[in-house]
This record gives C-alpha cells, structure tokens and sequence, in this order.
C-alpha cells in the first residue's frame, strides 16, 4: 500500500539485471493460525534479540508494518467473527468479537446478517483490529456512534513476554486505555477485539461529482465554499461526508446520514446543486435511502483501488473553519495547484454516555471536524521525484492547511506525514506522555517498534533501515 517503505528492494518496476534483495522488508514471517504461534515468536524474538514487526493488512502509511531484517508477524489468516450479547458492568448489549485479522468490510457483512452494525472504516479493507482501530478509526459512523477505538471492550493480547491477557475498563486498565486509540504495532499482539454493534437503521446515501473543465477556478471553489460550509449540519445531524478534490474535478463518494431519509440529506446538500445550477454547470448527484446502513454502503462507496500515493494529513477543528471558508479554498488551492489530491472526511464525534471516553484517543482528533488528507501520485519509476514529493509534502503542502489553524497542529496518527518533526505532540497530543508511560510497562526493552509509534525515540534508524539504540 504504501511502496516507498518497500525501498526499491525486488522492485517489479526496477531494472532487469538489478539485484533482488529483501531489503528493507521482513526477513522471515509466521503465519500466525493460533495464539502459541504468537507467543512463541514473541518469545524467539526476544530471546535472539531480532526485530519484531506485526502486520495485517499492510495498509499502513509509515512502514511499521514491514522492517529490515526483521520477523514478522502476520495476523490475516486469523479472520474469526462472532456476534454476542456482552455483559458487564460498563456495557450490556450486542456486540461483535472479531479476531485480529477481519477485514472492515468483511466484518460489517457478517454483522449485517444480524441485523447489526459496526464501526468501520470507510476503505472495505482497512484491519478491523488492527491498525484501523487501535489508531483511533474513522469512518462513514463516525458522527453517528464515536469513533472505531470508542467502541472496544475489551482486547484480548499477547504481550511481549508471551502472555495472553485480556484488557478492559475493568481489567489491565492501562493497557486498555492505550490500546484503544494509541497506535498499533507496539504495546502488544492483539488477538482479537469486541466492540459494540448497533442494530441496523435506515440509512441516507448520497454521491455527488462534477468536473472542473472550462469552469474557472473561481467559480469551482465557490462551489466548494458553499460544500464546506454544508458540512457543519451535517455531521452534527450524525451524518459524514467522505470526498476527493483534484484538479480535475470534485467527488463526494458519499455523504452517509444514518437514521434518517433521502428529503433530509437532500436539503442539507440542496445548497451546493441550487449553485451547480446556477453556474450552470454540468454534475451527477444520486441520493437513496437504504432500509440498512449496510446497503448504503455497498450501494454507494464505489470501489476502493489500493492506495499509490504518497499522504500527508491535518485535522481541523470546527472553531478553525467557522467564518474562514475563504482561507479554507486557498489552501486547497494552493494545494491542488501542485498537482496534489486532496480528500476530506467531515465528522462529529458525539458525546458518549457518560459524557467521558477512557482512551488514549488525541483528544483534538476526537474535538475535530475535518479530516483532510493530501496526496501526492507515487511515480513507480522516478525516485527522484517521489523524493521530491515528500518535501513538498513537509515543508509546502501541509503549512497550506496550517495556516488555518497554526497553534493546534494536529493528525489522525493513522493518515498523516511521515516526516512529520513533532509527531509525539501533533498525532498523540495531550495523551501522549502517558502512552509512553504504557509502554515501558509493558514493553520496557522496546521489542515492538514502529515509525512514529508510541516510544520509537529509544531507536535510531540507520539508511539501510536497521534500527540502532538511540539511548
Ligand atoms: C487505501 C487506504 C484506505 C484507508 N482508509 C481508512 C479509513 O477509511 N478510515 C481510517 O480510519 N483509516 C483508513 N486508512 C488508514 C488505516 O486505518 C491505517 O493504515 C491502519 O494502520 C491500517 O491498519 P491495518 O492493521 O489494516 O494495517 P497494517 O499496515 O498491517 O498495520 C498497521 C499498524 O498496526 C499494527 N498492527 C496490525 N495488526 C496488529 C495486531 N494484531 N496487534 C497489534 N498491532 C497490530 C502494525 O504493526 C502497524 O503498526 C486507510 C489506509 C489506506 C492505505
């Protein structure tokens, strides 16, 4: 998913008489089928003191699903899915307990067929469990249910001196806490996760794409202002939009309302065709109300390609954008004029219950509003360029959206710059002293690590990917 971390080693794009060499992907991995294939790695890799990297889906932004010279652990094959009614004392009422490998949209199909549904993301093949999750999730429920880490629990978990253990608001409470929403990769092996499920509600699906071609440039970020400045209601009614702006055009693939009708979402977008149409400008918008959340989906998220780009991201707050969609469109334009992508997730997370969530979740991704990721086409032959790309990434692309907002930089930790210099404060925020915390309890020889994860200072990487102490 993300080929710059594969360093060009055994590059298909590459040269014929190039070397193929591992490089900078794991040296060897167990196919984990049962919980003592993981803690007897665990226990190997400790014991030979190699580097222990855990993978899913591989989806990951960073590389911390691959490492040079590592072992790894690989989760896929552990796909178990039952759908349970949970008691306890903090939480009575169905849920789903899925194995570390499920898939999001695997995992929202079988609980469809009970009448359920979860928290999941909005790429059908993000790891439930895995990465998705632990780094906070994010997705078309958002708005409706919180985010995909306030749904869990309990873990169940390897830690890295090879015991199974559970964590819940009751039990290993630490580790609960950081587990859900902290980042994946290193407190421990997750084995499987519950989470809360929802009984299944009508929901409003709607998909909306016109193009920029002979539309000036002024007009088209009218149209945009006029978007954004729709998303507020929106999301506050419990509903998300998920879009792409290039220079070519715009999509909303969808704007997802959960709970209510078609009238309700065509009136909160009604704004943006009554400027289509008097601009006169040419567009495809569809709305349907599905009897499921689970229809909604599959009616009208088109088909995920794998990702080839290279991203960074920025979460905005509400407070940022109210009266400043004006900034908002020259940021994006000064974006799109790079040539760059950009997508956009609007939400609200409501307030739980009780008013608290016990997790390590940053809590200015939680108090966030926009979800805004930029991309920059990978180019499988031009090195150079992609090189290229990631400074402009750094140093010109993000402090576009900075601007908006220049004292509370923050990222969802899961779809961010990987060279971003202040990551502890930007991804983790407030949470993350304590996260660190977490992780010398347990893992205090930092056996677990991963690129902008929870305690990776104590690891220097050199160029050819191998770590080296730092202290
Ligand atoms: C195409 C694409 C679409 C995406 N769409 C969304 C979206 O809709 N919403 C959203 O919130 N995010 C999205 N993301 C970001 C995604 O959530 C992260 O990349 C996430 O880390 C993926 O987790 P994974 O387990 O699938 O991937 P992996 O790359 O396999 O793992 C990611 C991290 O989790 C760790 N990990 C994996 N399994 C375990 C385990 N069992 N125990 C402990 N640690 C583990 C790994 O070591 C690694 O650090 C998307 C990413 C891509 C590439």
């Amino acid at each position: 998913m993300a080929p710059y971390w594969a360093n060009r080693s055994c590059d298909p794009f590459g040269a014929r008489d190039e070397a193929c060499v591992k490089g900078t992907y794991l040296q060897y991995a167990v196919q984990v089928e049962s919980v003592s294939d993981i803690t007897r790695t665990v226990q190997f890799a400790g014991s030979r003191n190699l580097r222990l990297v855990i993978r899913n889906t591989g989806h990951d932004y960073f590389g911390k699903s691959t490492g040079a010279g590592a072992i790894g652990l690989w989760m896929h094959k552990m796909n178990g899915f039952d759908a349970i009614d949970f008691n306890s004392s903090y939480y009575n009422g169905k849920a789903v307990r899925v194995a570390a490998g499920a898939l999001s949209a695997d995992t929202t199909a079988k609980a469809h067929q009970h009448g359920l549904a979860i928290v999941g993301g909005n790429c059908p093949s993000v790891g439930l469990a895995g990465g998705y999750t632990q780094g906070g999730g994010l997705g078309p429920l958002t708005s409706r249910y919180g985010l995909a880490a306030d749904q869990v629990l309990e873990w169940n978990v390897v830690t890295v001196n090879g015991t199974l253990v559970k964590a819940t608001p009751e039990q290993n409470t630490q580790l609960y806490w950081a587990l859900s929403g902290g980042g994946g990769g290193t407190f421990g092996v997750v084995v499987s996760m519950t989470v809360k499920a929802y009984p299944e509600e009508r929901t409003a699906s709607a998909n909306l794409t016109f193009s920029s071609a002979g539309v000036p440039a002024q007009t088209f970020f009218d149209i945009l202002e006029t978007f954004h400045s729709c998303l507020p209601t929106l999301s506050k009614a419990g509903g998300t939009a998920i879009y792409n702006i290039q220079q070519t055009g715009f999509a909303l693939i969808p704007a997802t309302l959960p709970g209510q009708g078609k009238d309700s979402l065509d009136s909160m977008l009604d704004p943006v065709i009554t400027k289509l149409k008097s601009f006169n400008i040419t567009y495809v918008y569809a709305s349907i109300e599905a009897n499921t959340y689970f229809d909604a989906y599959e009616k009208m998220n088109p088909p995920s390609e794998t990702s080839y780009f290279q991203i960074g991201g920025r979460v905005l707050p509400q407070h940022a954008l109210n009266d400043n969609y004006g900034q908002l469109m020259q940021s994006l334009k000064d974006i799109l004029d790079y040539g760059a992508g950009i997508g956009g997730l609007s939400y609200h997370v409501p307030e739980s219950g009780d008013g608290r969530f016990n997790n390590s979740v940053n809590p200015r991704l939680r108090s966030g509003a926009l979800s805004l990721t930029i991309g920059t086409v990978w180019d499988d032959i031009n090195w150079t360029l992609d090189i290229a790309n990631q400074e402009l990434m750094t140093e010109v692309l993000i402090p576009a959206v900075d601007r908006l907002d220049p004292t509370q930089r923050t990222s969802y930790l899961n779809e961010a710059d990987f060279r971003e210099q202040q990551w502890q404060e930007v991804f983790y925020g407030e949470s993350y002293r304590k996260l660190l915390h977490v992780k010398q309890m347990y893992d205090f020889q930092n056996l677990l690590w991963g690129r902008t994860a929870v305690g990776s200072e104590t690891w220097l990487e050199r160029n050819d990917g191998k770590l080296c102490r730092s202290f």
